[in-house]
């Protein structure tokens, strides 16, 4: 099984194979059909998995299937710390390479504030942040907020629990429309984890590989 059977767009499928991807990964075949579906997901899955391309490939193929007519940010990817998330932001970027006029913004902590703000007031498609200095940004800034929102990934949900991100996120995904997709992916399933989920998902599938 390849990634021509998962029903992708060319370019998509044309920097899978620019990256040398070609056979999907196990989170990978189990999740992207079931995103594309617009299903919240609950996933299991631990780095090195392939699980920032199984939620990037369909968060890539919904907004080159339905092009907004207005800049507006419609996707966010929360993540535990600067480093996956500028990891995350690499990874859109080459998986979108072929897709024209998709705009990426980063929102983490120890980047220049001012710069961020900047760049989110031009209203990327997609936003990559950690919760702290994403919350910062909705607080503070007239020209941002999380109203356009139709998916929000959660990612490595454990590590952002350990790293007391409880607060910020639940205040995040009160603030988000409450029609949106929520796909969320951690290594570990506890009961913290399990009142995220029924905060943040509705019905979710869940993915354990
Ligand atoms: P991740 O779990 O998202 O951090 O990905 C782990 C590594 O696997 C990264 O170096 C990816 O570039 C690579 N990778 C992800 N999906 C595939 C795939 N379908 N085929 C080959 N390599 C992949």
């Amino acid at each position: 099984k390849n990634f021509n059977s998962l029903s992708l767009s060319r370019p998509v499928l044309k920097s899978l194979s620019d990256l040398g991807y070609v056979t999907p990964s196990p989170i990978q075949s189990a999740t992207i059909p079931i995103a594309l579906l617009g299903k919240d997901i609950i996933a299991g899955a631990v780095t090195g998995s392939g699980k920032t391309a199984a939620y990037m490939i369909p968060i890539i193929e919904r907004l080159l299937y339905k092009p907004a007519k207005v800049a507006s940010t419609r996707v966010t990817v929360l993540a535990p710390t600067r480093e996956l998330a500028i990891q995350v932001a690499d990874v859109g970027k080459k998986l979108s390479r072929y897709v024209s006029g998709l705009t990426f913004g980063l929102a983490v902590g120890g980047l220049n504030l001012r710069q961020q703000e900047q760049i989110l007031k031009t209203r990327p498609d997609i936003v990559i942040a950690t919760p702290g200095r994403f919350i910062d940004h909705i607080r503070n800034s007239s020209s941002f907020n999380v109203d356009s929102v139709e998916i929000l990934v959660i990612d490595e949900a454990d590590r952002m629990l350990e790293e007391g991100f409880q607060d910020e996120l639940n205040e995040i995904m009160q603030l988000m429309p409450s029609k949106r997709q929520t796909l969320l992916f951690s290594a570990t399933m506890n009961s913290k984890i399990k009142q995220l989920v029924s905060l943040s998902l509705r019905r979710p599938v869940r993915v354990m590989i």
